[in-house]
């Protein structure tokens, strides 16, 4: 799979036993559909999280092309104030986190089901967030 934003050739990783597709150039991470919640666990706040998502208007950002379809991806809204935006597949297939982004996004919908899970994380994140 390449890279939505660079078109690197993207690397697998394992993240809490979830193989998630990973940019080593932009520091990236495409997430299948489900697979958010295969990582985080389910919870009521993630099924809160998850239909609270709402398409952003702003047509400042460029779109980026899914991975997997290559249909422009809409640009969502995570958090009540605007500000963690990512990109989803207008047909389902997944979602498309910036460098940085998933951590943002666990944050803001406080997704990890525990302490342990933005550690793993974190530290998994850490080489690229470091750079
Ligand atoms: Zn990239
Ligand atoms: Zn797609």
């Amino acid at each position: 799979m390449n890279c939505p934003h660079d078109e690197s050739v993207m690397i697998s990783l394992e993240l809490n036993e979830v193989e998630i597709d990973y940019c080593t150039k932009c520091s990236g991470i495409w997430l299948d559909s489900g697979e958010l919640e295969l990582i985080l666990g389910e919870s009521e706040a993630m099924r809160k999280f998850l239909a609270s998502l709402s398409v952003s208007g702003s047509p400042g950002e460029k779109k980026l092309k899914c991975p997997i379809c290559d249909k422009p991806m809409d640009k969502v809204i995570c958090d009540d104030e605007g500000k963690v935006i990512v990109d989803r597949c207008p047909k389902g297939d997944g979602l498309w986190f910036d460098k940085g982004e998933l951590l943002d996004v666990v944050e803001a919908g406080n997704l990890a089901g525990s302490a342990e899970t933005i550690e793993l994380i974190r530290d998994m994140l850490k080489d690229s967030l470091e750079r």
